[in-house]
């Protein structure tokens, strides 16, 4: 069989492979515009929901955006000279992935409001079952279902007592009316940030409880005024150099101090978030109160220009006592205060270790994902399990996340998958998954790395497994561009289907 895309002769079968993806945000799309391009044509979309765009689709809040630049969070192959932000909301980013699925023509492909319940590897191939009952057979699977998707709900006595709204942040309510009224947040995440910066002016009344304090670093959001996005849309190179300039800073920078604690990049870091500390907040007490005691970027970097002059604002209140309990009314705290709401916001994060999971996958000779991964989520290179043949993950366990594009990531990814399918189609069909043995090298080695990593330096982060290793890419952004240049083939288990 000839995927098309090898020198070998074609027509050597009837069809070429079809694939099935799981997934229609970022990377489902991404997967959907490189295979057709391909000539590959022979493929399904798999959306649970009835829209595309995954994370963007289903964070709604208040002051969502991504903290990447914009130029950044592109695909290379469709850059954006409209972006109205350097780091645009959340809304424009949903947009976007909407266009550039239309604009490519890959819409066509998306089977909307079927969720895939069990993918089983049996006669060679991959038989999909979905939700709704439909079956579908695949030669491979691409695993697009995102990081941060499951969301992380409190074990906090009392939630379901609160007489007013409580909803996760990625859940947001927009039924419940903000003006006017007094909110909760629990968290100090990113998305609370976001909320908190986003909605102090429009509340009566905002708290925001804290369990652990984070270091903020206060970049600018400026718009991108017309004249600049002329420029880009006539003068395409200049628009490019501006992502090349964001890949680098983020690449040498940012990348270099989260993966070694101790390079100058974590310490200017570090030096950064103490100064907007410092700068920013006046009140001594409330300073000493948001004032971290870990290393800045263990948790992952809170990216915000506006939070700290958000949290003096007079409706604002940071409360730090720790929660007792939820009542009707509102939170009580241990120090027995009531902290009386309308409306409360769980932005506590994510289960991270999910990925394409509640999937019930089952692989070579019945073995299922919860077996292979009953200690936790591990995957070659972030890519493929062994004996789940034919199957690949983007932004699968131990990829690099965080602070970077993960849609570079993806796209870094998605160019080494295929070089597997063209390897797994050279000579009829062919079964690939990386060997055990490769597996077992590539996470001793990056648990050993993980040691010299910045979140390993004293907090608790969602970086973390439950042995308190990070789950992580641990080395730099270049080692995974190079890592997915070209597949080790002897890294990889290769048979006949
Ligand atoms: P998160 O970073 O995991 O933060 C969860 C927050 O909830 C933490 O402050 C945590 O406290 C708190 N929490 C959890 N359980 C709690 C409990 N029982 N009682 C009190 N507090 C509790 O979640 P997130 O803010 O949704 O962000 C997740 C990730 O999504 C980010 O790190 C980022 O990668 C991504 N994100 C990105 C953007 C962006 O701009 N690009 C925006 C939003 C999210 P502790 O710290 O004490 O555990």
């Amino acid at each position: 069989m000839d995927t098309g895309r090898t020198g070998s002769p074609p027509g050597r079968r009837a069809r070429g492979p079809r694939f099935v993806i799981v997934g229609a945000g970022m990377a489902g799309v991404l997967s959907a515009i490189q295979l057709q391009q391909s000539g590959l044509t022979d493929f399904t979309v798999y959306e649970k929901a009835d829209r595309l765009g995954g994370t963007w689709r289903e964070n709604t809040y208040p002051g969502v955006a991504c903290d990447v630049p914009s130029h950044l969070y592109s695909y290379s192959f469709a850059p954006n000279p409209d972006w109205s932000h350097v780091f645009s909301p959340g809304a424009e980013i949903a947009a976007y992935f909407e266009d550039v699925a239309r604009r490519y023509g890959v819409e066509k492909y998306i089977s909307y409001g079927t969720e895939v319940s069990r993918l089983t590897f049996v006669d060679g191939g991959w038989d999909v079952e979905t939700a709704t009952g439909s079956r579908d057979r695949a030669d491979f699977v691409i695993a697009a279902t995102g990081v941060l998707h499951h969301p992380a709900y409190p074990d906090i006595k009392g939630l379901e007592d609160f007489a007013g709204t409580v909803f996760h942040s990625a859940r947001w309510d927009h039924r419940v009316p903000l003006a006017g009224r007094r909110l909760g947040v629990i968290g100090t995440g990113s998305s609370a940030v976001q909320i908190v910066t986003a909605a102090v002016e429009t509340v009566g009344e905002l708290s925001m409880f804290q369990r652990t304090p984070q270091w903020v670093l206060g970049v600018p959001n400026p718009p991108i005024d017309e004249d600049q996005r002329q420029l880009f849309r006539s003068d395409p190179a200049a628009m490019q150099a501006v992502r090349d300039e964001l890949a680098h800073t983020f690449e040498a920078n940012f990348a270099n101090a989260v993966v070694d604690a101790e390079s100058p990049e974590a310490k200017l870091l570090e030096e950064l978030c103490v100064a907007n500390l410092e700068e920013n907040v006046a009140d001594p007490v409330l300073r000493a109160k948001l004032r971290p005691d870990y290393r800045a970027a263990c948790k992952r970097l809170i990216v915000s220009p506006g939070f700290y002059q958000a949290i003096q604002h007079p409706n604002a209140r940071l409360v730090t006592d720790a929660i007792d309990r939820v009542e009707p009314r509102g939170v009580r705290t241990v120090d027995g205060t009531l902290h009386e709401l309308d409306a409360l916001v769980l932005a506590t994060g994510f289960r991270v270790d999910q990925f394409m999971r509640p999937i019930e996958v089952t692989g070579r000779g019945g073995i299922s994902l919860e077996q292979a991964w009953s200690e936790r989520p591990t995957a070659y290179l972030a890519v493929s399990i062994p004996d789940f043949p034919n199957l690949f993950m983007l932004n699968g366990p131990n990829g690099p996340v965080g602070n970077f594009s993960l849609i570079d990531v993806a796209e870094l990814q998605f160019a080494y998958v295929m070089q597997l399918v063209d390897r797994a189609c050279a000579t009829g069909l062919h079964l690939v998954s990386a060997s055990a043995a490769a597996t077992e090298r590539f996470e001793s080695e990056r648990v050993e790395a993980a040691k010299r990593t910045v979140w390993v330096t004293g907090c608790r982060s969602w970086y973390l497994d439950d042995r308190g290793v990070p789950a992580a890419w641990p080395w730099s952004f270049d080692r995974f561009r190079t890592a997915m240049a070209r597949p080790n083939m002897d890294d990889y288990d290769v048979v006949p289907a």
